[in-house]
């Protein structure tokens, strides 16, 4: 028989039998208490089941392994000892924690249940232990609350109407019971009044759910355990799981673990930490606690939590004492404890602490989510203070969170002139202006229908990670800067303000008011997550400015030495292409020139040269664009001082041009002094089934060889006049949708031709290339011919994604969707290469092309060009450059600086 695996793993007393890189066999959290155990912080014992137990429980019809329940229950004997305490006992019981620990943080997605053990058998015990009725009346209240919910309802699967679940009823109950006794606090409840409150909670749970509260230990520890496995199945986690790529299949832990008690006395507390302000990435120990209460209420954003220190205070809470003045001692070892985790762990940590009558004690440690601003400053810093290398400080960044110091923010001037609605925390950095939304299935619905919202909640559940997610940002009354939501909401890069106290929300009504000003739904509001501040009304954002960020301008410099990758933009405006001069383009990969024949001026004489019947009038009319085709190209490689630009011919399918209904046809035969009929019939003729694959790319040049003389014409005349005025200019000319070397020789003709053409007529030499771009798949398949005849290649993945399987690229929205759900696709090909099969073809391309010109130059300017896995790909098989939108820019430079550095390492 094979060996049973160990599923097990006891954590306590300084010894573990887990560490942290085991977080695939015990998830993040069980790995981390054990790496702390190991390190000799004070960790509550306990034991983690490991995340193969909960895929076996899903593979084998919800049944647990063989055996499990003796192993446990081995488990659990050795945290008896450690504790001298027992489970279930009489006169001395122990409590546990049941919770869950995925490999990756899927913060507030899964459940845990606290208190487990406390039943009629146990309570005396531990009231006599204690000596605190009210302490154990009041354990006993949150353990039949946690259960209720989690074990008996949610994983149950029943799904209650809004605001009737049991644990609203019972917070309800709860509620009801404080108006009755005249106070307003939960700690006002005296000890009989929650002796009173259990018998109530008891009876309702009965009631609603059919079932009594279990009074046994072990049936409450397996329920919970249970509970945690299906939470993996949850809506919301799996929901969350999608958005953020982690695979269904990984399965949680369970971590069982001591209770110890935040809510003992004064001499009790409870917070929850970062060791570095997770928002701006200052090096400041940051975070909330709560005297005399448990996790839950820090989180959950029922009180108010207090500052953890001086530095953490703000306008808003700067009345309320610190830990660092209530329990100097206790704080003090936490700061140390805070020092000693950053530099075993070399990041950032978001902690969970609690203090029992003064004993602390770490509940959890693991890397904390930051937003992209303050990520870029914590990896700066630490690498400055050699806690990691530059290496590492360049690997940690995700590429994408750059986004965010290239989003806008309010104009600080602006922003004087205005008093804002109300003030809350700043969870999330940035600026946003959207219609205000109450529901996170609206938030999504508007979403898709083009709005901009901003998702307006009372307080930030985790339920509503679809709807923060289609918002441009988001907005509670309630909770800390610690809330579940705003650590996801943050991980995202999002704005997002909670705490905002002054903001009442009536879901009935669809409003909010806030001061007393009352708000619709639909209406306009403007937040700064940067500071907290809610405006009404839509305020003009500032555009973003990373180059006055150090810690970026910094990162993007060691970047750039890493990279062996270049990066360009696609760019077709001057503005565009000086914007990506500033983010660090180093030319334009594809200028692509069909915007510029949609003006109303410039189009007539295009529709002109395509109804025309001969010759000579197609060319007299396409010659029109010339002046205005010039003005374009001088001023945009105007803008690239010298930069290599590349200009690609016109591509779109011709009747994109002559798309017109009947009274336009009719004006336009007026105004081109033709019959109406004729010209319907010319229309007729261009009318294609499959536009896409039709009469585009160079097959227009071909058909229409007017065009690309007249654009050749504009491109060189512009290179002449740029040379008079001194300016240095590099043009680059490239050939769309080519699939033959033949279609790419006829169209160099034409280009070369007129370069001489002009170079003779003006006496002045200048340099320029004839490329192609290789986007069909038969291009890559004769790259080495057509690399015979051009200077470079540019990869167009949009178009060769497209041909290649056969999507259009237009409509994919119809099934892709399923093809995801279905696992038949990992991801959008349109997004993110599709390595396998479209890479191959590239990787063909590039070796086929380089056999026969070794120096070919190859880049790529799809979409993909701007994707951070797509880039290394392309790092990996050898492209020169990468082109994509100005925006993406400075994420393509760090995308292959990492690639590089992926790569050394392996070597
Ligand atoms: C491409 O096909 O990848 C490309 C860049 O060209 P376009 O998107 O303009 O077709
Ligand atoms: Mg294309």
């Amino acid at each position: 028989m094979a060996k049973m695996k160990k599923d097990v793993y006891f954590f306590g007393d300084g010894k573990a039998e887990g560490k942290a890189a085991w977080k695939e066999l015990l998830g993040g959290k069980g790995a981390n208490l054990a790496e702390m155990t190991n390190l000799g912080i004070p960790v509550p014992p306990g034991f983690t089941i490991t995340t193969g137990v909960c895929t076996a429980y899903y593979e084998n019809r919800r049944k647990y392994p063989l055996g499990l329940k003796d192993r446990v229950k081995k488990a659990m004997v050795r945290v008896e000892k450690v504790m001298g305490k027992r489970f279930g006992d009489s006169s001395n019981p122990l409590l546990v924690s049941v919770r869950s620990g995925a490999r990756k943080s899927m913060p507030g997605m899964m459940e845990s249940v606290l208190n487990i053990g406390l039943t009629s058998r146990t309570l005396p015990g531990l009231i006599s232990q204690t000596k605190n009725e009210r302490f154990v009346y009041d354990a006993y209240r949150r353990l039949i609350m946690m259960y209720s919910d989690v074990v008996m309802e949610k994983a149950e699967g029943i799904e209650p109407a809004e605001n009737r679940g049991i644990r609203q009823v019972l917070e309800h109950e709860m509620d009801r019971m404080k108006k009755a006794r005249g106070i307003e606090t939960d700690v006002e409840l005296t000890s009989d009044d929650l002796k009173e409150l259990v018998e109530i909670f008891k009876k309702k749970v009965k009631g609603l759910l059919g079932r009594p509260f279990p009074d046994d230990s072990d049936e409450q520890l397996w329920g919970g355990i249970g509970a945690v496995f299906q939470s993996w199945n949850g809506k919301r986690a799996v929901a969350y799981r999608r958005i953020e790529g982690i695979p269904q299949d990984w399965g949680t832990a369970v971590n069982v673990q001591t209770m110890v008690f935040g809510n003992t006395g004064d001499q009790s507390a409870t917070g929850v930490a970062f060791t570095r302000n997770p928002a701006t990435g200052e090096k400041l120990f940051y975070g909330e606690w709560l005297p005399n209460a448990q996790g839950e209420d820090v989180v959950a954003g029922i009180r108010t939590p207090m500052p953890l220190n001086k530095a953490c205070k703000s306008d808003e809470n700067k009345r309320l004492l610190s830990l660092e003045e209530m329990m100097p001692s206790a704080y003090r070892q936490l700061d140390q404890i805070r020092k000693n985790l950053e530099r075993h762990y070399k990041d950032m940590q978001d902690i969970e602490f609690t203090i029992e009558d003064g004993r602390l004690w770490m509940l959890q440690t693991r890397d904390g989510k930051r937003t992209g601003t303050a990520a870029i400053r914590m990896a700066v810093e630490m690498c400055r203070e050699r806690l990691i290398d530059r290496e590492m400080a360049l690997l940690r960044i995700k590429p994408e969170s750059l986004d965010e110091l290239l989003h806008p923010m309010l104009d600080p001037e602006a922003e004087k002139r205005v008093k804002p609605l109300a003030r809350g925390l700043p969870a999330g950095p940035g600026a946003a202006s959207g219609q205000i939304v109450l529901s996170s299935d609206r938030a999504e619905q508007w979403a898709k229908e083009g709005k901009k919202v901003v998702l307006v909640r009372s307080e930030t559940s985790p339920e509503d990670v679809h709807g923060m997610h289609a918002a441009q940002a988001i907005l509670t009354a309630r909770g800390g800067m610690t809330s579940h939501a705003a650590l996801v909401a943050r991980g995202w890069g999002k704005c997002c303000i909670v705490g905002c106290g002054a903001l009442s929300i009536r879901d009935e009504r669809r409003e909010i008011e806030v001061n007393g000003r009352v708000l619709r739904e639909g209406d306009v509001i403007t937040l700064n997550g940067t500071k907290g501040y809610v405006y009404e009304g839509a305020m003009a954002l500032l555009p973003a400015d990373p180059e006055k960020n150090v810690h970026y301008r910094e990162l993007m410099k060691w970047a750039d030495k890493e990279r062996r990758l270049g990066v360009r933009t696609n760019a077709d405006r001057p503005e565009d292409a000086k914007k990506a001069r500033q983010f660090g383009a180093e030319g334009i990969g594809l200028c692509r020139t069909e915007h510029m024949f949609f003006d109303p001026e410039r189009i007539l004489a295009m529709r002109e040269m395509i109804v025309a019947d001969s010759k000579e009038q197609k060319r007299k009319a396409i010659m029109k664009l010339l002046p205005f085709q010039k003005k374009d190209f001088e001023e945009i490689m105007e803008a690239m001082e010298g930069l290599p630009v590349t200009i690609r011919l016109l591509d779109p399918p011709l009747h994109e041009f002559v798309n017109l209904d009947r009274k336009q046809i009719d004006e336009l035969a007026r105004e081109l002094n033709v019959s109406a009929e004729a010209l319907r019939a010319r229309i007729n003729q261009l009318h294609e089934l499959n536009p896409m694959l039709g009469h585009r790319g160079c097959r227009l040049g071909i058909t229409y060889p007017e065009i690309s003389e007249m654009q050749a014409r504009a491109i060189f005349e512009a290179v002449v006049t740029l040379k008079k005025r001194k300016k240095r200019v590099m043009p680059e000319v490239m050939i769309p949708l080519v699939g033959n070397e033949k279609e790419f020789v006829h169209q160099k003709e034409i280009v070369r031709r007129v370069a001489l053409e002009i170079q003779k007529e003006t006496g002045i030499k200048f340099p320029y290339l004839i490329g192609t771009m290789i986007e069909i798949p038969r291009a890559c398949v004769e790259a080495a011919k057509i690399a015979g005849e051009a200077d470079f290649f540019s990869f167009g993945t949009n178009d060769l994604t497209q041909t290649t399987f056969g999507f259009s690229r237009d409509d994919i929205g119809s099934f892709l969707p399923e093809y995801l759900e279905k696992k038949i696709l990992p991801e959008d090909p349109f997004q993110s290469l599709d390595v396998e099969g479209v890479g191959a073809l590239v990787e063909m391309g590039v070796q086929k092309g380089r056999r026969s010109r070794p120096r070919l130059k190859v880049g790529v300017c799809g979409e993909h060009g701007g994707d951070p896995k797509s880039i290394s790909f392309f790092h990996k098989v050898g492209l020169d450059y990468v082109s994509c939108s100005p925006f993406r820019v400075p994420i393509a430079r760090l995308a292959a600086a990492q690639a590089a550095l992926r790569e050394r390492k392996k070597k």
